[in-house]
């Protein structure tokens, strides 16, 4: 079954003009689990145990396994035949796994439940067990629960649904002074170069979340203004706007052009001057764009197709396209957030042909017609796309690398470039 609708003009989000070619059909995506590979890395006293079955386990271990030099903070505890069929305690065998991981792995302070497909479909409750091992643990760990099924879902959700089953957790400020929380998993050095970056503004009282300790939880309250650094965190704004934070309207630190909106959308809320922030970035921006001339060449022209993955395709056509010349032939993405997408569709050429959600087979058409230069898509599709000539880059490779921030921008144009490049190789 599948359904495409032309949807509307994205007039509504204020002053783009985009034709939304909406689809409902086959899709071809990671699931949320892909996460804990980016997230354990980031928060280094938190643990993710995946309920889950082999499938789950064999995905997290090949996504991962090979950045492991020390004990992994990852696991899967494997939902077995017989639990399917409903001839085990499930809690009590969880809560067994639990306690010999806690044994065995003192410095754990955040132990995540993650949950998948198969218990979800045995309807596996698992935020009750995250609240009664809690309890069972009290003082030691903290146990949070989220999940990471595939079912109707994303790669990258599962970074979101991790981040919104912290917010809850996070204390509240002790009054309204207005301080910053830049929202999404950052690699660290992007986080200290942003830091620096906000320091140098003139904003000095600035969280991040996740943090890279379980204890070090910012508090929030009607103070905080929320600056995404991640497009897919959708749930996780709206339970910190539950909470009384202020979200900002910005365009996300990819490229010069998306860290100078950021940078400016934080100012703006803190009242600081965008001459203040324009002349404290003049260096970063000079080296980013010495950094990106070296990849002009290489890009100015080509031909650009995105598939939906990983909610990073508005962005980074937005930066391909303004910053490097690219043209864009067909933008796809799982899900449009219109108010956090706003800035972001503002900068898109309004002859950007746009698609939400995914019929893989329409779509898979239009991209073999198009016979683009570059497709951007899941792991999936990339291997019998090759065979058929076209060049590709896997977008999950976008998560696993620090690419946010003035000083990345070059590494972020060379993602583009080098299988460009490779196909050059190749042919000589
Ligand atoms: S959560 Fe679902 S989609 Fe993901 S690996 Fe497990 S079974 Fe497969």
């Amino acid at each position: 079954m599948s359904d495409t609708t032309l949807l509307d003009r994205a007039g509504k989000v204020g002053c783009s003009d985009h034709t939304i070619l909406k689809e409902r059909g086959q899709r071809e995506v990671f699931c949320g689990l892909t996460g804990i590979v980016w997230l354990h890395r980031k928060i280094q006293d938190a643990f993710f145990l995946v309920v889950g079955s082999r499938t789950c386990a064999h995905l997290i271990q090949s996504a991962a396994g090979v950045m492991i030099f020390a004990e992994p903070r990852f696991a899967t505890a494997i939902v077995e035949e017989r639990d399917l069929a409903g001839m085990a305690d499930l809690n009590d065998e969880l809560d067994r796994v639990v306690a010999r991981l806690l044994e065995r792995r003192p410095e754990i302070r955040l132990l995540f439940l993650v949950g998948s497909c198969p218990s979800e479909v045995i309807k596996l409750d698992l935020q009750r067990a995250a609240e009664r091992l809690s309890g069972q643990f009290q003082s030691r760990v903290r146990v949070l629960s989220y999940s990471g099924s595939g079912i109707e879902t994303t790669f990258t959700e599962g970074e979101d649904a991790c981040l919104a089953a912290l917010v809850p957790e996070l204390p509240q400020t002790a009054d309204d002074r207005p301080h910053l929380l830049v929202v999404g998993a950052l690699a660290d050095l992007v986080e200290d170069q942003f830091r620096r970056l906000f320091d140098d503004i003139g904003i000095a009282d600035v969280d991040f979340l996740p943090p890279r300790r379980s204890r070090d939880l910012p508090a929030i309250g009607s103070g905080t203004c929320v600056l995404l650094a991640q497009p897919f965190l959708t749930d996780t704004a709206r339970a910190l706007e539950r909470r009384g934070c202020t979200r900002l309207a910005a365009p996300f630190p990819l490229g010069i052009e998306g860290t100078s909106g950021w940078l400016r959308a934080a100012a703006e809320a803190f009242g600081i001057t965008l001459a203040t922030v324009d002349r404290a970035t003049a260096g970063p921006r000079a080296r980013a764009a010495q950094a990106l001339d070296r990849y002009r060449a290489d890009l100015e022209g080509k031909r650009v197709f995105f598939f939906p993955d990983s909610q990073l395709e508005i962005p980074l056509a937005r930066f391909l396209s303004r910053e490097l010349g690219v043209e864009l032939i067909e933008v796809a993405t799982p899900y449009l957030h219109r108010a956090h997408m706003a800035e972001e569709l503002a900068l898109l050429p309004s002859s950007t042909r746009l698609v939400e959600g995914q019929d893989v087979d329409r779509q898979l058409d239009r991209c073999t017609d198009a016979q683009p230069d570059l497709t951007v898509c899941g792991l999936g599709l990339a291997n019998p796309l090759e065979a058929l000539g076209l060049t590709t880059k896997w977008s999950i490779e976008l998560l696993f690398t620090p690419l946010q921030g003035f000083e990345q921008a070059g590494d972020l144009a060379e993602l583009f470039a080098r299988p460009l490049h490779r196909k050059t190789r190749l042919r000589v």
